[in-house]
């Protein structure tokens, strides 16, 4: 059951667009991203927006096939979802290549802000946040791409340099309520701020989008506003939603009233006794802390010094709260990691488990562009393989697979090359068939993986960090590691 859906038919339409997922409903309606884009375009009374999913060649709203439809936009999170995208889209009948087709494909969201591994196929790729840019997209569908010039919209066909777009967040978001998101039936997705002021080396958000609070007023609006159509619950959302100035006074009402609520991962020094008990008293059972590395050089090195001491001194203390169970996310896989290193890592775990049950995931570095990162190497794979199973035995986590995260890399900071590969290879999204297709085409894939990386992308998206900052960046944690 869905609330808020568009009534809109597309005979109604003067630009009929296509919004598509590239995942399941369930992870579509769970996306605030999409949901947002989708109620920013259906707001102006000509345009007509239907969702796709790749769980069914026809419209969520009106069982229609993509072609009925004047133009393609697509939202997407993380990179792996392009082949998924290309795939897709060759069922419906789409032709990929962009001057094989007559229609407009736009992609959008942070899997694509560096925007040449999809510039084989996309028109167009916005860039940054989506509020000032996606409602304009009746002002220049109907021209050809080497005519779109705007902030925040990169055109494949004139490769013109535009800048990242920004909004102030004072857009007073609807979205629809579903019974069956990732996080249950009606969640309220509240996104409170944007960005982070800390900007960890290797995190795309940190250096991607300054840190923006949402006005406690509209807070409170959008919330009202939910609960009256039929939320049962807040999801919290915001890369670093405990920096929000009011934020324990919105859990602790919430908690009074009865009202579920969850917040994201944290950093360990945003969680005092305060915290932990409103957390217990909301029904907070689990608590996700992002420590990234258990190794004091490796914290140095990312840029995320948060002693390991912290971590168990919370998981004591959430434990006397009531929170019996701590969920911590770690990323390995930089340059020269090291048997220690990942020992420490296992011993962080060993001593947490004294105070409480411990789950989570070894993530696997994927540099990011316009992060200081984009410059730095992957550790070889099958190192980053033989470290990754061996925490895995030794702690019980999840663990991303590194080939993957090798083929997540390509379309992170790939080129206009990585994209005629992605072209050429989608339909199988493996790391052996990637390199076999690479070679054939004269592809390096191990330049892209272990460097020395060019970074075109810099040179046709500004955003608000200097170019000059991101490689000090890259130069002072240099200085850690030599
Ligand atoms: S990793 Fe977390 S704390 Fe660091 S910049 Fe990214 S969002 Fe902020």
């Amino acid at each position: 059951m869905e609330i808020g859906a568009t009534e809109k038919r597309v005979a109604e339409g003067r630009l009929r667009v296509a919004l598509i997922y590239p995942g399941t409903y369930k992870e579509a309606v769970s996306s605030l991203g999409y949901l947002m884009v989708y109620s920013l375009l259906n707001e102006d009374p000509e345009v007509v927006a239907h969702r796709f999913t790749l769980e069914s060649p026809f419209s969520i709203e009106e069982n229609l096939p993509l072609k009925a439809y004047d133009v393609i936009v697509a939202s997407v999170h993380f990179e792996p979802q392009l082949p998924k995208l290309l795939a897709y889209l060759e069922r419906m009948g789409v032709p990929l290549r962009k001057e094989e087709r007559e229609r407009r494909i736009i992609l959008g969201g942070p899997g694509v802000w560096n925007p040449f591994p999809s510039s084989a196929f996309a028109d167009g790729v916005f860039i940054g946040d989506g509020e000032d840019t996606v409602p304009r997209l009746p002002d220049f569908a109907h021209l050809h791409p080497t005519e779109w010039r705007m902030d925040g919209l990169f055109s494949t066909w004139s490769g013109e340099a535009t800048r990242f777009a920004y909004h102030d967040l004072s857009y007073p978001y609807t979205h629809i309520l579903t019974d069956s998101t990732a996080y249950g039936r009606f969640p309220l997705f509240l996104e409170v701020n944007r960005g982070c002021r800390f900007a960890c080396r290797f995190c795309l958000v940190g250096w991607t989008e300054p840190h923006r609070n949402r006005k406690f007023s509209q807070v409170l609006r959008i919330m009202e506003e939910h609960f009256e159509r039929g939320a049962e619950k807040v999801v919290f959302f915001g890369s670093d939603v405990l920096s929000f100035p009011h934020i324990k006074r919105l859990l602790d009402d919430l908690a009074s009233f009865g009202i579920p609520f969850s917040i994201p991962s944290t950093r360990v020094d945003k969680i005092d006794d305060e915290l932990l008990s409103i957390l217990a008293r909301g029904g907070v059972r689990t608590l996700t802390i992002a420590p990234e590395t258990a190794y004091w050089k490796r914290k140095v090195f990312i840029s995320k010094p948060l002693p390991n001491e912290d971590v168990v001194e919370v998981a004591r203390r959430a434990s006397s709260y009531g929170i019996r169970k701590v969920k911590l996310y770690f990323v390995l896989g930089f340059p020269g990691t090291t048997e220690e290193e990942v020992e420490t890592l296992i011993n962080l775990v060993r001593e947490v488990r004294r105070y409480v049950k411990v789950g989570g995931t070894v993530s696997v570095f994927v540099p990011k562009p316009y992060t200081p990162f984009q410059y730095l190497p992957m550790e070889e794979i099958e190192r980053t393989a033989k470290l990754l199973k061996y925490v895995k035995r030794k702690t019980g986590f999840n663990t991303m697979n590194p080939k993957r995260a090798a083929l997540q890399t390509l379309l992170s900071v790939g080129d206009e090359k990585v994209s005629e590969l992605l072209l050429r290879a989608y339909r199988n999204f493996n790391y052996f068939y990637w390199r076999r297709v690479a070679r054939e085409m004269g592809i390096d894939i191990d330049t892209y993986l272990y460097g020395p990386r060019k970074t075109p992308w810099m040179d046709v998206v500004e955003t608000y960090v200097p170019k000059r900052g991101i490689e000090e960046g890259f130069e002072v944690s240099k200085g850690v590691y030599g």
